[in-house]
C-alpha cells in the first residue's frame, strides 16, 4: 500500500483548498485593516512555554502536545495554538516597550494530539489576533467585533457568538473556592476529582452527560464578580450592543486555556456537528507574568479555518467549482515547433497578468482539446504548423465554440481586450 497522511491529518487539494486561502485572508483581513501587524512565529517552540503558558491542567498540555526531544536533547513541542508565542515573541523583542496595545495577528498550522473526528484533526489551520498591553473593555469588543465582521465576510449567517466573563484575580479566587465546594459534594471519577483541585472551572466544560446532570446547581461566576468585573463586562456587552452585535450570555462558557481571565467568548456554527465551534477567545491578563513578563493585560482569539470552511460549505456558500475558470486561455500546440512558440506565448499572456496554462507532454488535438475543456478556459489558442507558416494563430472561444485565426503579434492584446472586460 502507498504511504497515507497520519491519522487525524488530510491534505488540502485543489480547487477544495482555495476555499481554505479565501477562508484565511477574509478572517484576518477587519484585523488588517484595523491596524493589526503580522508575525510569523515558529512552528515548534520550547516545551516550557506551553506548560507554564496554557497550563498543565489543560488536556492541551496533559495529553494533547506533540513533543520530542531534539538532537541538542531539548524538550521541543509541535505548537498547540498561538497565543503563547505571541506573547513569547513580544517580550523577547521588547514589542511591549512602544505603544500600545501591541496589535498582531497570525495564521498557521496548529498540531494537537487529539481524539480524531470529524473537525477535529491533529493538525489544524487557525488565524489568530492578538491585541496586548491595554486594559480596555473597547478592545475586548473590538476584537469580537473583527472576528463577527469576518464571518459576515464570507456571507455566513449561522454563526452565534457566546459570551461569558471569568473575573480577574480579586473575584476568581472567590468564586473558585465557591465551586471547589460545590464540586467536591458530587459523585465523580478520580480525575474529575483531582481537576476540582487543580482547575475547577475545567469541570464546568466536561461534556460528558452524567457529569452535566450533576453541575445543574453549580455556582456561577456572575454571582461571585467584583463591582470592577462586573463594569467592565457591562461595557463590553453595551459596546457590542451599539454595534448590532448579537450575543448570548453563556454563564458556563469556561474555555479549556488557563490563562483566560475577564472576558471570554466563542462562536459557535450549528450546522457543524459535535464539534460547533468555529473559534474563540478572550482576555488573558495574566498570562505575561506566567512567561516572566512584566504585567501586560491582553485580548486576542484564534478561529479555525478548517471548521469556517465547512461551515460554509453546510451554508451551501460555495457554488460549483468545476465550473469556476482556474486559467482564462489555453494553449494548444500541434507540433515540436508549436511547443516552442506556444510556451513563448503562454509566458507572454501572464507576464501581460492574464492566467494561462497550456497542452504538456506533445499530446495530440484531441487530448489537448480536453485539457483546454478541463482547464475552465475561456479560450483555446491552437498552434499548428500551417498556423505558424502564416505567422496566426487559432482563437477558439470555448463557449460558443466559434473559432478565428489570428496574427500572433496581435494574440496578447486581443485577449487582453477581451478577457479584461
Ligand atoms: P482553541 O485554540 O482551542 O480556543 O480553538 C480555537 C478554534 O480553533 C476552535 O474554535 C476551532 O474552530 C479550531 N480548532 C481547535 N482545535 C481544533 C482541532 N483539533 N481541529 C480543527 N479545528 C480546531
Amino acid at each position: 500500500m502507498t504511504l497515507q497522511a497520519p491519522k487525524g491529518t488530510f491534505d488540502w487539494l485543489p480547487p477544495r483548498s482555495e476555499r481554505a486561502l479565501a477562508v484565511r485572508e477574509a478572517l484576518t483581513e477587519p484585523a488588517r485593516r484595523a491596524g493589526y501587524g503580522y508575525i510569523e512565529t515558529p512552528v515548534f517552540e520550547d516545551t516550557a512555554l506551553f506548560v507554564r503558558g496554557v497550563g498543565e491542567s489543560t488536556d492541551i498540555v496533559s495529553k494533547e502536545m506533540y513533543t520530542f526531544e531534539d538532537k541538542g536533547g531539548r524538550s521541543i513541542t509541535l505548537r498547540p495554538e498561538g497565543t503563547a508565542s505571541v506573547v513569547r515573541a513580544v517580550l523577547q523583542h521588547g514589542l511591549h516597550n512602544g505603544q500600545l496595545p501591541v496589535k498582531l495577528w497570525y495564521s498557521g498550522s496548529q498540531f494537537r494530539y487529539e481524539r480524531a473526528q470529524k473537525g477535529r484533526y491533529r493538525h489544524f489551520w487557525q488565524v489568530g489576533a492578538e491585541a496586548l498591553g491595554s486594559e480596555d473593555p473597547a478592545l475586548d469588543a473590538e476584537l469580537i467585533l473583527l472576528a463577527v465582521d469576518g464571518y459576515a465576510a464570507l456571507g455566513l449567517t449561522g454563526v452565534r457568538l457566546l459570551i461569558n466573563t471569568l473575573g480577574d484575580k480579586e473575584c476568581r479566587p472567590v468564586y473558585r473556592a465557591a465551586l471547589q465546594d460545590f464540586l467536591r459534594g458530587l459523585d465523580l471519577d478520580e480525575p474529575t476529582r483531582q481537576r476540582i483541585e487543580i482547575n475547577p472551572l475545567r469541570v464546568l466544560d466536561d461534556k460528558r452527560p452524567e457529569v452535566q446532570a450533576q453541575l445543574a446547581g453549580a455556582p456561577l461566576v456572575v454571582d461571585h464578580l467584583c463591582e470592577a468585573c462586573k463594569a467592565y463586562h457591562e461595557e463590553v456587552r453595551s459596546l457590542l450592543t451599539a454595534s448590532g452585535v448579537a450575543y448570548t450570555d453563556d454563564p458556563r462558557l469556561v474555555r479549556g486555556l488557563d490563562y483566560y481571565t475577564r472576558t471570554t467568548f466563542e462562536f459557535v456554527h450549528d450546522g457543524l456537528g459535535s464539534q460547533s465551534a468555529v473559534g474563540g477567545g478572550g482576555r488573558y491578563d495574566g498570562l505575561s507574568e506566567m512567561l516572566g513578563g512584566p504585567a501586560l493585560p491582553s485580548v486576542g482569539w484564534a478561529l479555525g479555518v478548517d471548521r469556517t470552511v465547512m461551515a460554509m460549505e453546510a451554508e451551501g456558500l460555495f457554488g460549483d467549482e468545476s465550473a469556476e475558470a482556474r486559467v482564462r486561455v489555453y494553449g494548444v500546440p500541434l507540433g515540436t515547433e508549436a511547443r516552442r512558440r506556444m510556451f513563448l506565448l503562454v509566458t507572454e499572456l501572464r507576464r501581460a497578468g492574464l492566467s494561462a496554462d497550456m497542452s504538456f507532454g506533445g499530446k495530440g488535438v484531441k487530448g489537448a482539446m480536453k485539457g483546454a475543456g478541463r482547464s475552465g478556459a475561456d479560450y483555446a489558442v491552437i498552434l499548428g504548423d500551417r498556423d505558424i507558416a502564416e505567422g496566426t494563430a487559432q482563437v477558439k472561444d470555448l463557449a460558443d465554440g466559434d473559432q478565428s485565426a489570428v496574427p500572433l503579434a496581435e494574440i496578447v492584446t486581443m485577449l487582453k481586450e477581451r478577457l479584461d472586460k
